[in-house]
């Protein structure tokens, strides 16, 4: 079924030709140049490679930089690199399952002839580009991302700045997509100049990034000078497995907070590739370690060919009572799901702390267990407790 597919001469197309190759070694616009748009041009690069239907193309295309592929296991199909960015047979529709292009209802809360999703308040969710340096084959946004109809034009960004501009409620804007950064940094410096002055009433300017991590030679000097030069207070990044954090990303990381610039984390929990304790402890410490703040851990969202990543509700807070307590505190993060809809992100918590009637109906009695699974009553947090009076002697 292997289709014979055009290839670029500047692909890396054996196992030798890539393990060669140092992606230090050229600007990044080359690399993302690099990339593989079909599995079958990794049939030479990786063993044991699941040889997928053309339908799972119709739905959402591949890409993948040379600086992934290098990451992932070149034997082992379960690698965690692979199967977050891998086609498998797995996307295609599931029986009785039901799955959306947009789960999370972004359409319906986007402001007409805009890119801009305002769902809370005071701060939006601004959409520049469609484009992904690696696909990840649960997006969320498969909607959009990689799709020619998905594509945001120039005159949308506009209106989206001028829609920012004029509603002064907004102070806080986060620019995603895709992802901002596969924009060269002449158009980012035109945008973030743009949003600074015609909004100065913006006070939190911040940018979610899966490129730093899946190319992170996309992090210049200059892309660095640019972020600060306009203030860009946060840049989220996304990785979801330990093996996503090299020596190359800890450099570029650093090249990012040096310009004065807040990272936080945000993780997926996806089955197969991190469910598991002791991968989420390792992961969220080694980010803390680089400065990075774990953020949130995302339940796999119900979008199209995206169903076999989904890890249950109940085995999401075996996750989080497996991490609280058992690492740095500032390491944990919130564990979320998307309301279907747009409902927004709502917290999956354990219960920790319950409130219960007293057995003579007097009140209420506030019960306490710690990660340990230790308890402690404390009746003084009830309702209607009344400290007992002393007796004099
Ligand atoms: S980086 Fe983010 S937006 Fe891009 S494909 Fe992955 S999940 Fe989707």
């Amino acid at each position: 079924m292997l289709q014979k597919v055009v290839i670029s001469p500047r692909q890396l197309l054996t196992r030798a030709e890539l393990e060669a190759y140092d992606p230090a070694s050229e600007p990044w616009q080359k690399q993302f140049a690099r990339r593989y748009t079909h599995h079958s041009e990794l049939k030479d690069v990786l063993n044991r490679m699941e040889d997928v239907n053309e339908t799972v193309y119709e739905k959402f295309a591949v890409s993948i930089t040379p600086y992934m592929a290098q990451l992932m296991d070149p034997n082992d199909p379960d690698c965690p690199i692979r199967l977050q960015y891998l086609p498998s047979h797995h996307e295609e529709k599931k029986p009785g399952f039901e799955t959306m292009l947009d789960e999370l209802g972004e359409e319906g809360d986007t402001v007409p002839g805009t890119s801009v999703v305002h769902r809370y308040p005071r701060r939006v969710l601004f959409l520049v580009s469609n484009t992904c340096s690696t696909l990840c084959r649960f997006c969320t946004r498969k909607r959009m991302v990689s799709q020619p109809s998905g594509s945001v034009h120039k005159d949308e960004i506009e209106r989206s700045i001028d829609y920012i501009a004029s509603n002064k409620d907004i102070d806080d804007v986060l620019l995603s997509g895709g992802d901002p950064l596969t924009f060269d940094d002449e158009r980012l410096d035109y945008i973030l100049g743009a949003i600074r002055e015609r909004a100065p009433h913006v006070r939190f300017l911040r940018i979610g990034s899966r490129m730093v991590v899946q190319l992170p030679t996309r992090v210049t000097p200059e892309l660095c000078a640019i972020l600060e030069k306009h203030r860009v207070q946060m840049v989220n990044i996304h990785i979801n497995h330990p093996k996503e954090i090299t020596p190359l990303l800890r450099e570029r990381v650093k090249m990012i907070q040096k310009a004065g610039i807040m990272m936080g984390l945000q993780t997926v929990c996806l089955k197969g590739v991190n469910d598991d304790v002791a991968i989420l402890r390792d992961l969220f410490m080694q980010a803390i370690e680089m400065g990075v703040r774990p953020y949130y851990v995302y339940s796999t969202d119900m979008v199209e060919g995206a169903h076999h990543f989904i890890v249950p509700h109940q085995r999401m807070l075996e996750l989080y009572e497996g991490v609280r307590g058992w690492i740095s505190g500032p390491a944990v993060p919130t564990f979320v799901v998307d309301g279907l809809g747009g409902l927004g992100k709502l917290p999956i918590i354990p219960t920790y702390v319950s409130e219960e009637p007293l057995p003579d109906g007097s009140g209420t009695t506030v019960k306490c267990r710690n990660y340990k699974g230790m308890t402690v009553e404390m009746p003084g947090l009830g309702q209607h407790f009344r400290v007992p009076s002393q007796s004099r002697a």
